[in-house]
């Protein structure tokens, strides 16, 4: 008899599958940890601060409404969006989270004799969609854990349809400028897309956001992906949205599901776009939290790469701890502590922590003070 994967896509076996960070209660079921509220977890680069209080005000309000069909437009979310980024309404597509973005894009540009351009410890979706659309991926060394546009330029083939730039980049926490964007946007062939995957924007103070909105006005081929997941706190909800010239909006449109985005998240999100407050305190933690963090990895002598985001790579397997890390993952997860071990990016010396609140951040340094010998 033949297995599924004898009959399945070729390299569908073969694919890795993405390892998300742990909840909290199956870490407790793990553990036999009673309280769940005693496990800290710094694992998916959520909010700590929470969700936006007015998307929980806004979501009370419409859970009665629930028994109706979204609307699968999205007119009023796609309203509120292009009010707030000076976008056309036609320039803006809905998803289910920044990921289901990735996907139609891979939908729409993506299949055999194909290559995506992505930088070698970029997110690693970017990897995974190539490979289910059977297109090859052409992966550039990073410089100081940061894309190296100059390089990406020169790695594009004529088969390349998308290159993928995350900025700030999951997992190294670090970010290209406006002016290394111009020099590539300046340079890119018009055969290809650059997607710029934005999940982690509205954390940077407003003047250090890359203006990639204006190559979306101007109808140059960008596409740019964010998301509600991170600095509104809706990460459990799955709603982003996709910015790009309306001809390609109009592309990414026809291969998604009718009702691809659920109501209730449209509810809250444009409740959180409008949240100003919740995204100054959720900046602020975020800042304070990487310079607490900075402080007492330099302490334990532990190497970090500096961070812009809400989260850092650390390196656990450096003189004088000298430990993996996933076992470092695995002891601060008895310390009822969850990170995220790195060896699915090529990097067993690393582990990745998302910035927590004061209170979860000290809980984090005590345990790893415990697991590195201090
Ligand atoms: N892009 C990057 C760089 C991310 O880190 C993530 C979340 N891990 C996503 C996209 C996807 O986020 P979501 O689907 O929740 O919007």
């Amino acid at each position: 008899m033949k297995a599924f994967s004898d009959i399945a896509n070729r390299g569908v076996g073969a694919l890795a599958t993405y390892e998300p960070g742990k909840p909290i209660e199956e870490v407790a079921r793990e553990l036999g940890i009673a309280d769940p509220d005693s496990i800290v977890k710094l694992a998916s680069n959520e909010n700590a601060l929470g969700t936006s209080p007015k998307a929980v005000a806004a979501m009370q309000g419409a859970a009665a409404e629930m028994y109706r069909y979204p609307d699968g437009g999205a007119y009023y979310f796609k309203q509120a969006l292009a009010t707030r980024l000076d976008l056309e309404p036609a320039q803006l597509l809905h998803v289910n989270g920044s990921n289901e973005a990735l996907e139609l894009l891979a939908h729409v540009f993506l299949g055999p004799g194909t290559n995506v351009v992505v930088a070698e410890y970029a997110f690693i979706v970017y990897r995974l969609i190539a490979a289910s659309s059977r297109a090859d991926v052409v992966s550039v060394p990073m410089k100081d854990f940061t894309h190296d546009l100059q390089g990406m330029l020169k790695a594009i083939t004529p088969d390349t349809r998308v290159v993928f730039v995350s900025n700030p980049n999951n997992p190294t926490g670090t970010m290209v400028d406006g002016e290394q964007i111009d020099r590539f946007m300046d340079a890119v062939p018009d055969h290809v897309v650059t997607c710029f995957d934005e999940a982690y924007i509205e954390l940077l103070p407003s003047g250090m956001q890359p203006d990639t909105l204006r190559y979306v006005r101007e109808g140059r081929k960008v596409v740019v992906t964010r998301t509600f997941s991170k600095t509104f706190g809706l990460a459990g909800l799955r709603i982003g949205y996709v910015a790009a010239p309306a001809e390609c909006i109009s592309l990414l449109n026809k291969v998604r599901q009718p009702f691809n985005v659920n109501a209730m998240a449209m509810v809250a999100a444009i409740a959180a776009l409008d949240d100003d407050d919740h995204v100054a305190r959720t900046r602020g933690m975020v800042r304070d939290g990487l310079a607490y963090l900075e402080r007492e990895f330099e302490a334990m002598e532990l190497p970090y790469v500096p961070a812009v985001a809400n989260f850092m790579l650390v390196e656990t397997d450096a003189a004088p701890a000298r430990l993996p890390g996933r076992e470092v993952f695995e002891a601060l997860q008895r310390e009822g502590v969850i990170v995220r071990a790195m060896d699915g990016y090529g990097l067993p010396g690393y582990v990745r922590i998302t910035v927590g609140t004061r209170r979860e951040n000290e809980r984090l340094v005590k345990a790893l003070r415990e697991v590195v010998g201090e």
